[in-house]
């Protein structure tokens, strides 16, 4: 077997594929492709320094470095349609068709509204497809953003940019030193907080707030530096999706902050278990790829094949957690016993792995048996309650002020609909809550709640009566507006009686 070596360049980097002459022209296209970051649909290039194309296969020349060749990914089959902004332009001309019509004929024709429901579908098709710009289905207008669409896996979705990241650094340093007012202090404890009046840089100043003020620099030897560090690497382990974000992250966080405050747990367990449970959740979807477990599973990523399908996602956030605090520079555990260490890392695995949906069941049943005989001094008592208390705080929006929390759900229903756009093109099963065909904000919200939401938060404010103003009150009228919502779209829907 011989081995041709091919000089290309492509992105703007030189590159060299090995292949043997027993290669399949398949992975001879495939090897290129991953070389490109180009999807499934996407069409490759092959330039010589002529300008030639070359057709890419094992039969392809080899060539010297000097003479590399260039592979350009030229086209994807969503390239090239229209915009949903060139469509206003022709749904504004066709606006000015109808007045016409209607001042001549008096009414608009059958044919008129049949064109105008078609630029209607088409317009909020194109918008749909938009959405995937996230995992570089798109070019964007700048054009020199890569034209790469590979299937979701770590660390893939666009990442704020090095620059953008280093920005925000600089600006959290700044303004790190600054007092955060009593009156943002005393919000950051309830639910009513809005995280969407806060930039990047401002919500790190928060998270150290949190730290700060719940004692664990004191109580486990943190120096303020390396509490910066850890946080800024997580904020930099959070990838730029719709939904599982740093947003999110902080969001979840600042939930459980809220609910320590709320609840007398802040008297009843330690200081460790606490420390366990912000930090948990600070970690607790830490470079979430976009799309969930089932996905993984069913698309057979790196992190299902990693963790065998055993909740690959959670998993995974953990031990970028704990990739984080290996650095010694971000380590906020350095100057803790090795048994306290034992301890909390046990701990946060614990909580981390206990946010998987699939155990939801599982973890509130195991809530339910205890929680009337509940004793803070048994330690399984008080995991489940930890786990409970991650859970809450992760599925929390909706019992955050309406405004805030709708456009949580905006977020949270376009990274479903970007998984379920990639499981159809991928020929994978769809979740029918994430396929945009079959879902609306209300039909998705009232069974949630229903069945998710209500029996969780009940459940708990058995043991904490005070929480229910806080979180079970806003999630009631929630689901009295997502009902009225769902209503009155079943009627608009109905036809009409004679
Ligand atoms: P996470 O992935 O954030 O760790 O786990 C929470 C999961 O619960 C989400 O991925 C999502 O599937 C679901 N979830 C959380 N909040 C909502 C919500 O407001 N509505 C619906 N329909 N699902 C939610
Ligand atoms: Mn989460």
């Amino acid at each position: 077997m011989t081995t041709k070596i091919i000089h290309f360049q492509v992105n703007g980097k030189l590159e060299k594929a090995e292949f043997g002459s027993d290669c399949s022209a398949e992975e001879v296209t495939d090897l290129f492709r991953a070389a490109a970051e180009a999807g499934p649909h996407h069409v490759l290039k092959m330039y010589n320094r002529e300008g030639t194309v070359m057709k890419i296969s094992p039969r392809l020349e080899a060539n010297g470095r000097e003479s590399y060749y260039r592979l350009e990914v030229v086209a994807s089959d969503l390239q090239g349609v229209a915009k949903a902004s060139d469509l206003d332009d022709m749904e504004h001309r066709l606006q000015q068709l109808e007045i016409r019509v209607l001042q001549d004929v008096g009414g608009t024709p059958d044919t008129m509204s049949e064109l105008k429901s078609h630029v209607d579908s088409f317009k909020r098709k194109l918008e749909s497809v938009e959405h995937l710009s996230w995992i570089g289905l798109f070019k964007d207008d700048n054009g020199d953003q890569r034209l790469a669409m590979s299937p979701p896996k770590p660390r893939t979705p666009q990442l704020s940019s090095q620059e953008e990241r280093q920005k925000v650094r600089r600006k959290f340093l700044n303004i790190s030193s600054l007092q955060v007012t009593e009156e943002v202090r005393e919000l950051l404890k309830t639910p009513i907080f809005d995280n969407w009046q806060w930039e990047e840089a401002e919500m790190l100043v928060l998270l150290q707030q949190m730290f700060t003020s719940l004692d664990f620099l004191t109580a486990f030897h943190i120096e303020l530096e390396v509490l910066q560090n850890f946080l800024f690497e997580v904020y930099c382990h959070y990838n730029n999706i719709p939904f599982h974000n740093f947003q999110h992250g902080f969001c979840v966080t600042q939930m459980m902050y809220g609910l320590i405050w709320l609840t007398d747990v802040r008297n009843k367990l330690g200081r460790t278990d606490l420390f366990i449970m912000l930090t948990s959740a600070l970690c607790h979807d830490l470079d979430h790829p976009g799309c969930n477990n089932v996905y993984q599973i069913n698309a057979q990523t790196d992190l299902a094949l990693r963790y065998n399908d055993i909740s690959p996602l959670e998993n995974h956030h953990c031990a970028v957690a704990f990739g984080i605090l290996a650095k010694p520079e971000c380590n906020i555990l350095k100057n803790v016993s090795s048994e306290q260490y034992r301890h909390i890392r046990g701990g946060m695995i614990k909580c981390i792995l206990a946010t998987d949906m699939a155990r939801h069941n599982e973890i509130l049943n195991r809530f339910r048996s205890i929680q009337s005989v509940f004793d803070f001094s048994n330690k399984e008592h008080k995991e489940v309650l930890m786990n409970i208390l991650l859970k809450v705080s992760d599925i929390s929006n909706e019992a955050r002020p309406m405004a805030v929390a709708e456009q949580w759900l905006d977020c949270l229903l376009q990274e479903f609909f970007n998984q379920s756009d990639t499981e159809k093109q991928k020929g994978l099963p769809v979740s029918p809550f994430m396929d945009r065909d079959k879902v609306s904000k209300p039909s998705s919200q009232t069974s949630f709640i229903r069945f998710v939401l209500l029996p969780l938060f009940s459940e708990l404010i058995k043991l904490f009566p005070c929480l229910e103003q806080h979180i079970l009150e806003p999630v009631r009228t929630a689901l009295e507006y997502y009902s009225v919502m769902e209503e009155a779209s079943r009627d608009e829907e109905a036809p009409t009686k004679p």
